[in-house]
């Protein structure tokens, strides 16, 4: 029980098959409450149902600074504080540089990137407060390699600027005592991939991962777990690679 007494707020959390919904069930297994955010308003509030009654689903679009205030101020109404934000929300397209247009560019740096500053000056006031918090960000070994096989340039860009704006709120916000740290996963078999996967991709795609598996939603989830919790309690501003070691 890593989380006994805490409580969490985590974005894009509602994807039945998805990485925040894997870290909302091993969170609430670990004690916490949890409250899932996401566009999927019915969704998030079906995912929390399931978790338990002491859960909460709330409608949020992180690209609408707006919507990212009204869910803070509603997981503060429900659990009157909070610990834990994930930043997770995510959206991927799977478009060369030439095909990138100006609403593809404004919709993928809106959701993986700004969605993350708003979400996160949601919450930062209420953290700063009561000067805890641990705030994890998702990143993407799209940032580090420059692309993967379903994201586009914009996405690399997108989730290498999450990197860095992440790195500066650990900065900042370290002497308020909040930790900030980022993900960087691989290839996870979500809705985002998992699907679109042929077997001859898949058997490609192994060649390059040492361990030889494709990741799951609850690989990641484990590491938000450890980026949580206490055992991480000296750790911000890092970046941890959940990839199979497909960077080595
Ligand atoms: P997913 O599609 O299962 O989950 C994404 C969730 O984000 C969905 O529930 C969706 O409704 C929600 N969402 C989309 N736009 C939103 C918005 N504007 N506001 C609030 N919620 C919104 O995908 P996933 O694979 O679980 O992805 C989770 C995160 O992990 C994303 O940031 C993704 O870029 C990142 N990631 C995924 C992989 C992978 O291989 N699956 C690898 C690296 C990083």
């Amino acid at each position: 029980m890593l989380l006994q007494g805490r409580t969490a707020a985590i974005s894009g959390a509602a994807s039945a098959r998805g990485i925040g919904r894997a870290t909302a069930k091993l969170f609430a297994e670990h004690g916490a409450r949890v409250a899932i955010l996401d566009l999927d308003e019915a969704g998030a509030k079906a995912a929390a149902a399931e978790l338990g009654p002491q859960h909460v689903g709330i409608g949020c679009d992180v690209t609408d600074p707006a919507s990212c205030k009204a869910a803070a101020d509603a997981v503060l109404a429900a659990f009157g504080q909070c610990d834990i934000l994930l930043n997770n929300a995510g959206i991927t397209q799977p478009l060369k540089l030439m095909e990138i247009g100006p609403e593809n560019w404004g919709k993928v740096l809106d959701v993986n990137l700004s969605g993350v500053l708003y979400l996160s000056q949601a919450f930062v006031p209420h953290m700063k407060e009561r000067r805890r918090g641990s705030i994890a960000c998702m990143s993407s070994v799209s940032a580090q390699r420059g692309g993967g096989i379903f994201g586009g340039p914009h996405y690399s860009a997108a989730k290498a600027g999450v990197l860095g704006l992440a790195k500066a709120m650990a900065r900042e916000l370290g002497p308020f005592g909040i930790r900030v740290n980022c993900v960087t996963p691989g290839l996870i078999q979500t809705d985002i991939t998992g699907g679109k996967l042929t077997d001859e991709m898949r058997v490609e795609i192994r060649k390059g991962i040492p361990l030889d598996r494709l990741g799951e939603a609850s690989d990641v989830a484990g590491c938000y777990l450890f980026l949580a919790s206490d055992l991480s309690a000296y750790v911000t501003g890092a970046v941890i690679d959940v990839n199979g070691g497909m960077l080595i």
